[in-house]
């Protein structure tokens, strides 16, 4: 349909919708297609997925708590799915006006005159979508409007309404208007955007403008902030008919999936790099280990955004130990847990007293996830014959980040139990990839005290 005027759009019998019957109309649809709605969104199949699909049934604005690094963002752009591809809208209106029922003074003046052969263009889906972070210092007039002192110059009427310049909130019309953090609001901007959203009309500069919005609102904020007294006025926090917590991945695979699905993939990788599964664990055990540390500020959270951050460090210290070896295979190994330090430390805030305990936190934290992921696949036991080729003396294997597969010869050939070991990890047999695996044996036995570990520079050496 190619309506260009209001006229050709009624005598097509288009049908213009309130916004939340328009997503609740293709929430159904998609539905009953069994299509899925959040693509790209792991791990809330069976928690906040379902509480968003009924919130929009219902009709509800929904304000989305979480902690950082939890998709909130990512669900909200993603409502922009539920719109129609194209809706009609008064040509050339800031504020998406439905050509049936014009709020705003230049369009009803406009149709007023023009009736019937009043232009009209279509918007698309990202056109009617407004998203904004909310600070401190956010204003009036960037969520509402002010007065275009430009257009007061030009000398328009000073009663017109003419002089207002939209801000986001009316500029989303008909549309989906998204506040990140909503706590950070000033009490005074909270009550404006209010007004505008409930009460529909504004006060702008002394100009009362009755401005009956069509707008799906959907906020976000830290729960503790937003439950904090005093923080949201108690009006705007029952616009929400629906608050829906978000969570941090609650399975290991969910957090493997989404690190894989958002890191960085360069397509120019000179040599290919692996990572193992059992260092992919240790990567999402330091997130989840972080979650629950108590020197940890666990207000803020830790972020999803860390396990896929020291995936991509991982990656890039076994090709560079590639790089500058010249070896054609490149494989994670702990060796290379020595770079996550540098990716973690920016996304966690430390409750530490002083800056020199920060990386003895991060320290321990990538021993325990180490230890903790062992032990999930090994018994001392079972490596007890590899221990007692150490324990014969006088045998010691050194590693280091820049350590060849090459110099492991002698423990390759001589340590027993590595194909075993190779094998129960799903590891390809390959050389570094066993060497991949004899580290991983070596540490966990070092962390369940059955090896000794000498740390030299840059590199250390395990003995009995
Ligand atoms: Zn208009």
């Amino acid at each position: 349909m190619a309506a260009h005027t209001i006229g050709e759009l009624r005598r097509a019998e288009y049908r213009v919708q309130p916004i939340k019957a328009e997503l609740r109309r293709n929430l159904i649809r998609k539905l009953q297609a069994g299509e899925r709605l959040f693509p790209g969104i792991v791990g809330y199949e069976d928690s906040v997925i379902p509480q968003l699909e009924n919130a929009l049934l219902a009709g509800q604005d929904i304000v989305l708590l979480g902690e950082r690094g939890q998709a909130k963002s990512r669900l909200v752009r993603s409502l922009t799915s539920l719109l129609d591809e194209a809706v009609p809208a008064i040509a050339g209106c800031e504020i998406n006006d439905n050509p049936y029922a014009p709020i705003c003074r230049r369009c009803r003046d406009l149709v007023a005159e023009r009736g019937d052969e009043t232009p009209i263009a279509w918007l698309g889906a990202e056109d009617r979508y407004g998203e904004k972070l909310a600070t401190p210092d956010t204003s009036i007039a960037d969520l509402i409007g002010e007065v275009d002192p430009i257009r007061v110059a030009e000398g328009r009427y000073l009663s017109d309404e003419l002089v207002i310049h939209y801000g986001l909130v009316p500029r989303t019309n008909r549309g989906i208007f998204a506040i990140n953090e909503l706590p950070d609001l000033a009490e005074r901007i909270q009550v404006g955007l209010l007004n505008i959203i409930e009460e529909r009309d504004v006060q702008i500069r002394g100009f009362r403008i009755r401005l009956p919005l069509d707008v799906f609102v959907v906020a976000t904020a830290n729960p503790e902030d937003y439950t904090n007294r005093g923080r949201i006025i108690t009006p705007l926090k029952d616009r929400f008919g629906a608050q829906v917590r978000t969570h941090y991945p609650r399975s290991v695979d969910d957090e493997i999936a989404i690190a894989e699905q958002e890191r960085v993939v360069f397509d120019d990788m000179p040599v290919p790099v692996h990572i193992p599964q059992h260092m992919k664990e240790i990567a999402v055990e330091i997130t989840h280990l972080a979650r629950r540390h108590p020197q940890i500020n666990q207000r803020s959270g830790v972020s999803v955004r860390v396990t896929t951050a020291n995936y991509e460090s991982l990656t890039s210290s076994a090709l560079r130990r590639a790089l500058i070896t010249g070896e054609k295979e490149a494989v994670v190994r702990i060796s290379d847990l020595a770079a996550v330090t540098p990716s973690t430390a920016g996304k966690v805030e430390l409750d530490t007293w002083d800056g020199t305990e920060d990386d003895q936190v991060l320290d321990k934290v990538v021993r325990s996830a180490c230890s903790n992921v062992f032990r999930r696949h090994f018994s001392a036991q079972e490596l007890a014959d590899l221990v007692q080729r150490f324990d014969q003396g006088a045998f010691t294997v050194e590693v280091g980040p820049l350590m060849t597969t090459e110099s492991f010869r002698q423990a390759l050939d001589e340590l027993p139990g590595l194909d075993r070991a190779r094998q129960k990890l799903d590891e390809p047999d390959t050389p570094a990839s066993t060497v991949a695996v004899l580290e991983f044996l070596l540490e966990g036995l070092h962390l369940g005290k059955r090896l000794n570990k000498t740390a030299l520079e840059g590199t250390a050496v395990y003995g009995a």
